[in-house]
């Protein structure tokens, strides 16, 4: 990375630079946004410059490119990542980037495991680090349970600042990982696991720096002196909160949340299930209880081998390199103590109520036969924290970093590469599914590594390839696959509500009932809003007119003559 200093010294050809965008009208552009920012908030980026695959962890992320690189360690490669202070910063930049058609791709805190971190999808965008001087918890109101935060307040900084400023009655909800961003999880739509865990739905009013520079407040924000913005999600006519999630409409600066107040009581449960063939009777019986609301929250449906990489690497457990056998998972799972399947859920309110709702909970899943259940009971001096122990933290919205080690399972140092598709909380849908991943993942040699959340009505279907990519035919094989397998996944009617960057393209195109209505309406929104094409081009697939056809949107790997890796 080079600084504004020595900005000079490197030449045109070593810059990434965006496309319509010449060295000069780079150059200018980057030296008027550093005289926005100042010359210590903005860095140049080359190839050379990139960080080493070796220094790059979880708390040390790259801002320019991806860490769990799929395609080549350039392709979603940034020219430069820029850290503004204010809103008016950003507004600023975002009127500069309109007259020199310079491509900004916002990111609040980059943790955006599997899904691409904060690099941009079009190559030489300006990445604009939100998060790294905008992280202010900016208001905690007692009374109505909200806050509102800037792009840079991590799960561990909310809880943290709550802690310790008086408000520990109020829970907040963390995504498995909690040095991600509030703000830019929800975004994504995300979700986490206490009552409170559709991030999205639980929002409450958006600060939004539109592709033309101006601003604007959704909901209550519209009404000068509000003080509901917090509290009353929609304000007066349409509703546009949802056009700024996994969008490229504009860039968002503060937004509220509503945060759970403490319950009066909690326990964590897991109940384990022997047998691989259990999965449709605990999804029906979830899908029950759900909608009932005996469960209040998204329970988790965890393979063995996800519990497993929690703990250790595959090569503790096993000298194979193959994809583990039937047999094998059987051993693994006796060995750390779950079962085939692990329902890990927590009961929420005073005991009363909690022991109505375990009545319920222990009538319904003990009769799948074999079924097993355990309380997260306090661990003694020196003794194993268990999966449980840990998802007991995270079912009460305590952030924590224990699932990093999925990232371990295939090798030292490996990486992540996200699927989610969504489908009908059914038994029938969800054996579907799993049998559909797991056939392709055997082909394509790697374990099956999953989770299925029930969200209320709908199956969150988590599944983790984690991959080598010092490994270039390892890279291949896990993007063959997973592009293999969002065409299975559509032919039976499921779509991902979430993706990685080199699939944007490709999932937006199944989403095309009506000849694509869905597309069209968004790139008539985006040419109206941003009718020079600055904005997050090619994000969810959506491109600007004028980068539109050009070449920039991903084929299928078999279009660039890709041989099949496996
Ligand atoms: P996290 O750190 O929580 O994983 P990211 O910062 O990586 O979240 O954000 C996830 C995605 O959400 C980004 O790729 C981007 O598309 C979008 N996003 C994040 N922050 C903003 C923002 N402030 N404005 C608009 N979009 C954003």
């Amino acid at each position: 990375m080079t600084s504004i200093k020595d900005f000079h010294t490197i030449s045109d050809d070593a810059l990434v630079l965006p496309p319509d965008v010449s060295g000069s009208d780079f150059r200018e552009a980057i030296r008027a946004i550093a005289s926005i920012v100042g010359d210590q908030n903005i860095v140049v980026h080359t190839t050379q410059s990139m960080k080493n695959d070796e220094e790059g962890h979880y708390f040390n992320l790259p801002k320019e490119h991806d860490l769990f690189y799929v395609l080549e360690k350039d392709v979603f490669l940034a020219s430069a990542v820029v850290s503004p202070g204010s809103v008016e910063d950003v507004s600023q930049i975002v009127k500069l980037a309109n007259k020199y058609l310079l491509p900004l791709w916002p990111t609040s805190l980059g943790r955006n495991l599997g899904y691409g971190g904060a690099a941009p999808r079009l190559r030489g965008s300006v990445v604009l680090d939100m998060g790294a001087r905008m992280n202010k918890v900016i208001d905690v109101n007692a009374r109505d349970r909200t806050c509102l935060v800037e792009p840079g307040v991590s799960y561990f900084a909310l809880y943290d600042y709550l802690q310790a400023n008086g408000f520990q009655d109020l829970w907040i909800d963390s995504p498995d990982l909690g040095g991600g961003s509030v703000m830019g999880n929800a975004l994504d739509r995300g979700a986490g696991y206490t009552p409170y865990g559709e991030h999205f739905s639980m929002h409450c009013g958006m600060e939004v720096v539109l592709p033309t520079g101006e601003i604007l407040r959704t909901g209550m924000g519209a009404l000068p002196d509000s003080n509901t913005w917090q509290t009353f999600q929609y304000g007066f006519g349409p509703y546009p909160d949802g056009l700024f999630t996994q969008s490229n409409f504009g860039i968002v600066t503060k937004m509220g949340f509503w945060l759970m107040p403490d319950p009066g009581g909690y326990e964590a449960y897991l109940f384990s299930f022997q047998h691989d063939s259990d999965l449709p009777a605990i999804v029906e019986i979830i899908r029950e209880l759900r909608i009932k609301m005996v469960i209040q929250n998204g329970p988790t449906i965890r393979n063995t081998l996800i519990d497993a990489a929690v703990y250790a690497p595959k090569s503790h457990y096993t000298a194979s390199k193959a994809v583990l056998t039937d047999s094998e998972i059987d051993a693994i799972a006796k060995d750390i103590g779950v079962g085939r399947w692990n329902v890990y859920g927590a009961m929420y309110g005073p005991k009363p109520m909690r022991e109505l709702q375990w009545q319920a909970l222990e009538a319904a899943f003990m009769q799948i036969p074999g079924a097993k259940y355990e309380f997260a009971k306090p661990r003694a001096e020196g003794a194993k924290q268990t999966v449980l122990h840990m998802r007991e933290e995270t079912l009460k919205g305590i952030p924590n970093t224990y699932e990093l080690g999925w990232l371990n399972w295939t090798c030292e140092r490996g990486s992540l590469l996200g699927f989610s598709p969504i489908s009908p909380a059914t038994g029938v849908d969800a054996n579907k599914q799993y049998q559909m991943v797991r056939k392709r993942f055997t082909e394509f040699g790697f374990d099956y590594i999953g989770t299925f959340v029930v969200g209320w009505r709908e199956l969150h279907h988590i599944v983790c390839l984690t991959f080598d990519k010092t490994k270039p035919a390892e890279r291949k094989r896990a993007h063959r696959c997973i592009e293999l397998l969002i065409d299975d996944a559509a032919k039976e009617g499921y779509g991902e509500y979430r993706t990685h960057l080199c699939f944007m393209d490709q999932i937006a195109s199944v989403y095309n009932w009506s000849n694509g209505a869905s597309m069209k309406f968004n790139e008539q929104l985006k040419d109206s809003l941003d009718p020079n094409g600055i904005l997050a081009p090619g994000k969810s697939g959506i491109w600007p007119a004028r980068l539109r056809g050009r070449g920039f949107e991903l084929k299928r790997s078999t279009e660039y003559g890709l041989a099949e890796t496996h």
